[in-house]
């Protein structure tokens, strides 16, 4: 018999049918004899609804009030599965981040998990009881509650599967496992059966939200085994593994992720003087706005253009913060655009294959697709576009790369 953690999203609890839905699975689980930990997410919609309603309170509510609020989304919801499971005679107790003792440090709203008391839990498994707590929400040193940043639930289930020893981590989704890309882009984008945590990493990293890429780092991390199941569908999934599958020929491309989440913002005109980046970039930092893509381009003149990205909701300040700047170094303009996407190919194989970026490239030249920057490592090439062309991007290079299903033709 074995002990799973299995995490349950926003959509697989999104109405109370559903919620009884997965109590029924649960339960199932329980008969066959498994220890079961169950961490669920708020039901769907419900954190951007609180965010709104944060939102008309004030423009820049403090992070620590958001946590209070977008923690009780979760808080819901398992009270409500231990309900549906009391109700079927299986016997399940909930607790919050807090009375778990899931203990971060205090970086609201995207906390770290640092710590996982685990003798609660284990008592309760030892007397039968399913364990559900509440996913996304830890608490800090001085017991404010604090939450994982979106998407948390999945490295709450990672955490508690490390902390517990579990014989696998499941992430319960609305989709039956992770696709060469996100298959509500793509038609023909085909499962996984196993994917390596490096590539996932990466895919995760770039944009593509089936797992949360704290999840993914510390189930590498911890040597959790995990696997991304449709909560609904039975299925093998998609196992996230160590080992590279040497018996079958690697793909030079595994997957494609893409991001629309981002801006870019470039101050024209600026002195090609040591200690310009810092400059630039130091009030950005300081502001704890993350940079992601970084481009200078030479310079002619003794002046040089400098451009880089943020997330598209840190554009704003991000462009106030450059107005000071661009005052500070004699530049001669700051301009911005939030209209634009990254598009990323990944994929361990790359390593050994040259010509992969050309390839890249071509395609999208192909389609008459403008290349605003490009960055590259060991296992991706990835490109920033013009938001509109994003579908076009990703499904001819789909294409191009022969990720496409047998049975589909893409235009
Ligand atoms: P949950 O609420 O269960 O956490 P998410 O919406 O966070 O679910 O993640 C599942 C979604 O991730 C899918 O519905 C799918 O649209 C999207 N997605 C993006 N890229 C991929 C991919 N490569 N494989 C599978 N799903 C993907
Ligand atoms: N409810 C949180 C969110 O929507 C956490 C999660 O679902 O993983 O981001
Ligand atoms: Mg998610």
């Amino acid at each position: 018999m074995a002990l799973y953690v299995q995490k349950y999203g926003g959509t697989s609890v999104g109405t109370v049918d559903r919620i009884q839905g997965v109590a029924d699975k649960v339960k199932g689980f329980r008969e066959a004899g498994h220890d079961i930990v169950v961490v669920v997410s708020a039901m769907s919609g419900e954190t951007n609804r609180l965010i709104g309603m944060a939102k008309e309170m004030q423009s820049q509510p403090s992070p620590r009030e958001m946590d209070v609020l977008v923690s009780t989304g979760e808080q819901v919801t398992i009270a409500l599965l231990c309900m549906a499971l009391e109700a079927r005679g299986v016997s399940a107790r909930s607790y919050t981040g807090g009375q778990v003792k899931i203990m971060t440090d205090d970086v609201h709203m995207k906390a770290r998990i640092q710590d996982i008391e685990v003798d609660n839990m284990r008592t309760d498994l030892d007397k039968g009881r399913v364990v559900v707590v509440a996913g996304f929400q830890g608490i800090d040193p001085d017991g404010n509650i604090t939450t994982l940043g979106r998407g948390g639930s999945d490295t709450t289930g990672v955490a508690l599967a490390a902390a517990l020893k579990a014989d696998e981590c499941q992430i319960y989704t609305d989709v039956d496992g992770v696709y060469t890309t996100d298959p509500r882009v793509v038609e023909g984008a085909q499962r996984m059966d196993k994917i390596t945590f490096e590539e996932m990493l990466e895919m995760a990293s770039l944009g593509s939200k089936v797992l949360q890429i704290r999840a993914v780092e510390f189930a590498g991390k911890y040597n959790v085994p995990l696997r991304v199941l449709h909560s609904f569908q039975e299925g093998p999934g998609t196992l996230i593994t160590t080992e590279e599958d040497d018996t079958v020929e690697k793909p030079v491309i595994s997957g494609i992720a893409f991001n629309r989440d981002e801006a870019k913002l470039t101050v024209l005109g600026v002195p090609d003087i040591p200690g310009v980046a810092s400059r630039i970039l130091g009030p950005i930092s300081r502001a704890n706005i993350e940079v992601d893509m970084i481009l200078q381009n030479i310079s002619a003149d003794n002046s040089t253009d400098f451009t880089f990205t943020v997330h598209r909701n840190d554009f704003a300040v991000a462009e106030e913060i450059l107005q000071q700047v661009k005052e500070e170094l004699g530049a001669r303009e700051v301009i911005g655009n939030n209209k634009i996407a990254k598009v990323s190919i990944v994929g361990v194989g790359m390593r050994s294959h040259a010509g992969v970026a050309t390839k890249m490239f071509d395609t999208l030249a192909g389609d008459n697709i403008n290349i605003q920057m490009i960055s590259t490592s060991e296992i991706k090439v990835s490109v920033v576009i013009a938001e509109k062309y994003l579908e076009l991007a990703v499904r001819g290079l789909h294409s191009a790369f022969d990720l496409d299903a047998a049975d589909t033709v893409s235009e």
